[in-house]
């Protein structure tokens, strides 16, 4: 492969960019590839391996709406969710349009004739009049930056990176970070190890996970009552939109769900020294909430315990905190989570008149609806700023763009221009609504967290509720979007940018 022509190329095989397979063909477009540096598909649920890893959103929500989830089970793993992907792609025909262990180093918009030009990672150049970016958002691990880190002699790896050669039976093992993944982890480790000693930063808001499994009758249901699963389907979308979304915004579920939080850490920790260390000091729903029935009742078991000193450095032998103790380990596992405010980095993207979009979110430049920028006509992301839904299903958050994406390309079509962009007014308008919607959550004030960058800018997460997307992403492009001729490109100029482009600067992480 030197070079290929497409009408649209897709970067990423994970849930977003098989959707957006999907949805270009339901809108009949088969020119089309997926590109995927991985061998295969599955983002997040083919890196993210460790013991324990399941959804936390039932499945029954977090899948296509055009390919049911038909599992038994309303919280699969890891295997599963991936399982239910690979058939996804082979069986609604997307497996001709993916190309594996290719990595899109830089995309680039030619000016003149409104096209861009994907770079491989090996020097290959892919030329596409549409490109959508499905990158994912908790792809790129963060390894904190600990000194003595390499020193370590035993073996240490990340939580999305699990070295299943390891057997931890009779171990120590070290855990750092208490986040979503360390949640889950936790108690697989405790069951068969020695040791589990847990590097806790923040507490973390725990709430019980449902049980996994269904009653028979429910199971039986699902599967043979017409409507049921859609009924189901509905139910859940709508209860988190009533009930989970306003936790986010300080609203009426707030005080019963961080009432019923505290009373569940009361219920599960007796030990009052622990449950002081485990009780967080940001209101709920500033950082993602953890669900589980296992966590606490690992947390208080004889093997395991919880560090809250903070960590100084790493040593050849274990974990040195602040205070000179050293706990040793024969592992120490990084559950430290992802880089996900580096939305597409490392990716270097360049648009019209050399716009360099690293450049422009480093400047505090703003996009519509998270998933179209001013001065990058043609390209669309998904997994962009600001559309991560904490408090629902984010597959469903992905369907809203497609869409959207998919209206958009219509239009461009339709209007016969070579480009479409949306216009620098819609992302204005639509900037100041995301910022008063933010400036409502508890996420501004909650402390340090993946859902915002090291100068607090909230990053991440939607501030609403999913109907409020799928509202908005119904919107006609026509009224925010102009098209571009080849002579004629739209009404803001851009100041050709100088100097390398860069990606930009570390930021906390997501777990
Ligand atoms: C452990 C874990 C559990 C989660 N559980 C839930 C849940 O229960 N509910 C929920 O709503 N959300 C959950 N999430 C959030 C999850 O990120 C999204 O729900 C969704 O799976 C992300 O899909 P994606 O396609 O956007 O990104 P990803 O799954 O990250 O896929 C992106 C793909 O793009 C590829 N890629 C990236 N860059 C390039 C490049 N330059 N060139 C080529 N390919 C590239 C990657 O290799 C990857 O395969 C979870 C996340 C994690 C990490």
């Amino acid at each position: 492969m030197d070079s290929q022509s497409m009408k649209v190329a897709v970067v990423g095989a994970g849930f977003g960019g098989l959707a957006a397979g999907l949805a270009l063909q339901r809108e009949g477009l088969s020119d089309f590839l997926i590109f995927e540096e991985a061998a295969e598909v599955g983002g997040v649920w083919r890196e993210n391996t460790y013991p324990g890893c399941n959804c936390d959103v039932p499945a029954h929500l977090y899948s296509l709406a055009e390919a049911p989830y038909q599992g038994d089970v309303r919280y699969p793993g890891q295997r599963e969710t991936l399982d239910y992907l690979r058939t996804v792609a082979r069986e609604h025909g997307l497996m001709k349009h993916l190309r594996f262990n290719t990595a899109i180093a830089q995309a680039d918009f030619d000016d003149k004739d409104a096209t861009w030009t994907l770079v491989t990672a090996d020097g290959h150049t892919i030329y596409a009049e549409i490109v959508i970016f499905a990158a994912g958002m908790l792809h790129r691990r963060y390894l904190p930056d600990i000194p003595g880190r390499d020193t370590f002699t035993g073996s240490w790896f990340h939580s999305a990176q699990w070295d299943h050669r390891r057997d931890f039976t009779g171990r120590r093992v070290a855990v750092i970070g208490t986040g979503a993944s360390a949640a889950q982890v936790i108690p697989e480790l405790a069951a068969t190890a020695a040791h589990v000693e847990v590097f806790q930063r923040t507490p973390t808001w725990v709430l019980p996970k449902p049980r996994a499994q269904f009653s028979r009758p429910t199971r039986w249901a699902l599967h043979r009552i017409p409507l049921a699963h859609r009924i189901y389907r509905a139910a859940l979308y709508y209860a988190a939109d009533l009930v989970l979304a306003p936790v986010m915004t300080n609203g009426w579920s707030a005080r019963p769900a961080e009432w019923f939080a505290r009373a569940y850490l009361r219920v599960q920790v007796r030990n009052s020294r622990l449950r002081a260390a485990l009780t967080p000091r940001h209101r709920i729903g500033a950082k993602r909430i953890v669900l589980s029935k296992s966590y606490y009742r690992a947390l208080g078991r004889d093997n395991v315990s919880v560090t809250t000193t903070a960590i100084g450095r790493v040593t050849e032998s274990g974990i040195q905190t602040v205070d000179g103790a050293v706990h040793s380990a024969d592992t120490i596992i990084y559950a430290t989570g992802f880089r996900a405010t580096e939305f597409l980095a490392p990716m270097v993207v360049t648009g019209r008149g050399g716009r360099v979009l690293h450049h422009y979110w480093d400047e505090g430049g703003a996009t519509f609806l998270g998933l179209a920028v001013p001065g990058f006509p043609n390209a669309f992301i998904m997994a962009g700023p600001n559309t991560f839904n904490p408090a629902g299903s984010n597959v469903d958050m992905k369907q809203n763009q497609l869409r959207y994406i998919m209206a958009a390309i219509r239009l461009r079509e339709q209007s016969g221009a070579a480009a479409i962009e949306v216009s620098d007014r819609s992302v204005g308008d639509y900037d100041q609504w995301l910022r008063e919607a933010i400036s409502r959550t508890v996420w501004p004030e909650g402390g340090s967290s993946w859902y915002k960058t090291d100068s607090g800018r909230v990053t991440n997460p939607w501030p609403s509720t999913a109907r409020t997307y799928a509202r908005m992403t119904r919107r006609d492009p026509a009224l925010d979007f102009q098209p571009m001729s080849l002579n004629h490109p739209p009404q803001h100029p851009i100041e050709p940018e100088t100097g390398p482009p860069s990606v930009p600067a570390a930021h906390p992480a997501a777990s």
